[in-house]
């Protein structure tokens, strides 16, 4: 079977199911699609750079007037970074909180879709009725604001859609996530969780933003020299915690790297960062002392273009660095970025930079992702009747599919492409669909997209 069954609730995994990365997920009921999610993966060229990819939109493309709405859980690039690449063979509203509307708007702007795509803003807690779908978001603590579940009622029984999400009890940012909203659902029947299997394979929980926050002070307090430090964009509370820590230290916080600048400005512009310590402009960093100072850089992957790689090839005329001074890496290393990064630490050390790293500190970093005792704590407060592990490799799959089978939960693995019927009747594989991983086309730097796709918006109107 290819196609899902009108008078049944299916998912169908078009991405990030069996692999980290491009999540984009779909559920059919009464001849209706909603995807949830619309991300990339980076493809690791040997020798070469990475290739930025997406799910072979497709199959979905061809039933475009089924699909009544793209919603967003967050604004990770593995779930919103396909979207302005996808959006033309879509052609549906999307859903999103407005943090993570503000981070998406940026990039339709840029692709010159701004005025054509229909962005509706939810409230983070909010709901919304989307064709057959209705939605409500309830707030998680991940590793970027605003993070959300998205509950999915329709007339065969509710879905928890987890996205990404941790149980992080002093994020920093943002509230904790909403426990009783998640109660709440075990009350009235919940037919499946599909959740986040990224730390499945780890026992115990996940360290708290709080406790990177502290030992982040610490290690920079302690600090002689300058101090250069790094963490993933995207994570508004490390940049906050960071800058905490350098005003604690009596240091002044510079940002270096674009990125970095963007996600600030998203941030104040949706009602974070209010109390950020001022930052320092570039052009006046090199009045500085140095011991009064902390630069705050994207790049913690070694990437070749980052501030942090051209700060170590000393491509700033305002900064240098001295021997003393020490690089503080707040982030992980993403596998498969080893060369790159191991790079990065011999420039550094080799100019007398001492740098720590999460491996000679594991408290500088915490992963946003629930390990085994947080997907129980889930799991107990929502008592979903099925499992249904996502994001993530085979093994991690197994992994969470083993840890519902000890809490007595019933668990289906599957595969990108599936179409799982969800309900009436048992959980079941019925059939599948045609999936794969694509180039994602670079449609900011293409002058003609937004032009051939307003011709085309012209010359087939869609009639949803
Ligand atoms: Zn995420």
């Amino acid at each position: 079977m290819t196609e899902p069954d009108p008078a049944s609730l299916s998912f169908i995994p078009l991405g990030g199911s069996g692999a980290f990365g491009m999540n984009c997920n779909l559920y059919a009921t009464e001849d209706r699609i909603l995807m949830v999610d619309c991300g990339v993966s980076f493809l690791r060229v040997v020798g070469g750079d990475n290739q930025i990819t997406m799910p072979d939109p497709a199959w979905i493309a061809r039933r475009r007037e089924k699909l009544v709405g793209l919603v967003l859980t967050h604004g990770h690039e593995d779930h919103i970074g396909a979207v302005a690449a996808m959006w033309p063979q879509l052609r549906c509203p999307i859903f999103a909180t407005p943090f993570t509307a503000h981070l998406l708007r940026g990039r339709l702007a840029s692709a010159g879709l701004a005025s054509v795509v229909q962005l509706i803003e939810v409230p983070a807690g909010g709901r919304a009725k989307v064709g057959p779908f209705r939605l409500r978001f309830i707030g998680m603590t991940h590793s970027i604001a605003e993070a959300q579940s998205v509950v999915i009622e329709t007339k065969h029984g509710k879905v928890l859609h987890t996205g990404d999400w941790k149980l992080d009890p002093d994020p920093r940012i943002g509230p904790v996530t909403d426990e009783a909203a998640l109660r709440s659902l075990a009350k009235s029947g919940l037919l499946a969780a599909v959740s986040d299997s990224t730390n499945a394979t780890r026992p115990g929980w996940s360290t708290s933003e709080a406790a990177v926050e502290a030992r982040l002070t610490e290690r920079i307090a302690a600090a002689e020299g300058m101090v250069v430090t790094a963490c993933f964009a995207s994570n508004v509370a490390r940049i906050q915690s960071l800058c905490r820590a350098a005003d604690a230290a009596g240091r002044s916080v510079v940002v270096l790297g674009r990125s970095l600048h963007r996600m600030i400005n998203a941030a104040r512009a949706t009602g974070y960062l209010d109390d950020l310590p001022s930052l320092v402009p570039l052009r006046h960093a090199g009045y500085l002392p140095r011991e009064a100072t902390l630069l705050l850089c994207t790049g913690t992957q070694g990437e070749p273009m980052a501030a942090l790689a051209r700060l170590a090839m000393g491509r700033f005329r305002d900064i240098r660095l001295t021997p003393g001074d020490t690089a503080l890496f707040s982030s992980k290393i993403i596998p498969g970025n080893e060369l790159p990064i191991e790079w990065l630490h011999r420039a550094l050390t080799e100019q007398g930079v001492t740098v720590i790293h999460e491996q000679d500190d594991p408290g500088i970093h915490a992963s946003g992702h629930p390990c085994q005792d947080e997907l129980a704590t889930l799991y107990g407060w929502t008592k979903p009747s099925m499992v249904i592990p996502v994001h993530g490799t085979h093994r991690h799959l197994e992994a969470h599919c083993a840890l519902a089978r000890q809490l007595g939960i019933p668990s289906v693995k599957i595969e990108n492409g599936v179409i799982l019927r969800l309900a009436p009747g048992a959980a079941t594989i019925v059939g599948r669909v045609q999936v794969g991983e694509v180039l994602r086309p670079d449609v900011e730097k293409d002058e003609h997209f937004a032009a051939a796709v307003k011709a085309e918006i012209e010359r087939s109107p869609t009639s949803k």
